[in-house]
């Protein structure tokens, strides 16, 4: 699939994508010749800030936000714990009971922030923070008849996700925001939108939203660099204290090869995004019929329609998950099963259990998320190789 592992068949996207030509090119002087601090006085200096504020002005307009609006982080998690802690510790300053509600199948970046200011997390002095987790539909969707029983006056954070990273459901946004806006007038909206940036106009798509997050790696950018667009002045208390950078939202010296990374990589993705969706769609509708139609039981756990282009999520009954990714792996398959921790081991998956689906079909799931290096070859491969490997499994 990419010049320097051309015998893998990498259907991983969903956790990271390879970089892509252009994004290397684009970053490839600040490495060296323009290295300068872009918070510093001289000549070297301004060269730096230049391509950090025309990285900041191209982000702006992938987003469709104002330049001074974009705030660059290390990453998606950075960006989502900056939105969720940074907003219910600006509500707390005020001393009054302060709520989050955020939906039951948020990313851990999200969801342990929120958990961690439910118990306390900024210590004695900050009014009490209350959680509440709005449920899902089986397709993964939110509940918006019980989400807006959820919302009321004290709640001071929204957060629910433009896309779901393992089973790859797309969320209904505009109506999230229309709810939390009727009912929760005072709160903060949030999305995530890490996933959904390849595949989805940000613009648009996120437009009703105070905060959102993208990261880099998942759109052909480099790891470690995302953004938090954070709109109309919404109050924020930085994680990072120190020298003030990015109006004093995220203190530290810029990443500036990274960010016009992902400047680069937000605006390729839009230049054709909807053709390559249309073409990874198409592709992931041939894997998902063909294993149907290969695996005995096996479920397509999200129909297309709902979900990103690039997302096929499965349960295979009858087949351990990690059994299934060993096997598919020593044929150069790289699949995942969409809810790895740090060190690689498979955790119980609180998505597919607020979906209501139990650890028994939970243990044969299999997540395959496709992108735009994927080709037809490489879903021919897949088809050929799964069914033998869950066969080999189950006999
Ligand atoms: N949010 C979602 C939905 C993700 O899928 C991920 C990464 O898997 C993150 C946040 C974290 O992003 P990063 O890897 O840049 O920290």
């Amino acid at each position: 699939m990419t010049a320097s592992m051309p015998d893998l068949c990498y259907l991983d996207h969903a956790a990271t994508t390879p970089v892509r030509p252009e994004v290397a090119e684009a970053m490839a002087p600040f490495a060296a010749g323009r290295f300068g601090n872009p918070s510093g006085g001289h000549r070297a200096a301004a060269a730096a800030r230049l391509a950090l504020e025309e990285a900041r002005e191209s982000v702006a307009e992938s987003m469709g936000c104002d330049p001074g609006e974009v705030v660059f982080t290390g990453g998606g998690t950075e960006a989502d714990n900056l939105a969720v802690l940074g907003t219910l510790a600006a509500a707390a300053e005020a001393g009054v009971q302060v709520d989050a509600v955020c939906s039951a199948v948020e990313h851990p970046a999200v969801r342990e922030p929120a958990r961690a200011a439910a118990k306390g997390w900024f210590g004695a002095g900050g009014a009490p923070v209350g959680l509440r987790e709005a449920p899902v539909l089986p397709d993964g969707t939110i509940d918006l008849q019980a989400l807006e029983g959820l919302l009321e006056p004290t709640v001071a954070l929204v957060s629910v996700m433009l896309a779901n990273n393992e089973v790859g459901t797309v969320q209904p946004l505009a109506e999230v925001v229309a709810a939390a806006r009727r009912r929760a007038p005072r709160a903060v909206v949030h999305t995530d939108a890490v996933q959904a940036a390849a595949w989805l106009d940000l613009s648009t798509a996120a437009a009703g939203c105070d905060l959102v997050s993208v990261s880099a790696h998942k759109l052909g950018g480099p790891k470690g660099v995302g953004a938090l667009v954070a709109r109309g002045g919404t109050r924020l208390r930085p994680l990072l204290l120190g020298g003030g950078q990015e109006r004093d939202r995220r203190s530290g010296t810029q990443n500036v090869a990274g960010a016009v990374g992902l400047a680069t990589a937000l605006r390729l993705a839009g230049v054709d995004r909807e053709a390559e969706g249309a073409r990874v769609g198409a592709l992931r509708d041939r894997l998902a019929t063909g294993l149907v139609a290969a695996v005995d039981g096996l479920v397509v756990t999200v129909p297309g329609v709902r979900a990103l282009p690039g997302h096929c999520h499965v349960l295979v009954p009858g087949a351990d998950r990690e059994e299934l990714l060993v096997l598919l792996d020593a044929e150069g398959i790289c699949v995942s099963a969409g809810s790895s921790c740090a060190s690689g081991a498979l955790e119980p998956s609180h998505v597919l259990a607020a979906m209501g689906i139990d650890g028994g079909a939970a243990r044969g799931a299999l997540r395959f998320s496709l992108g735009r290096a994927t080709t037809e070859a490489e879903i021919e491969r897949a088809l050929a190789a799964v069914p033998a490997a869950v066969d080999r499994l189950r006999h």
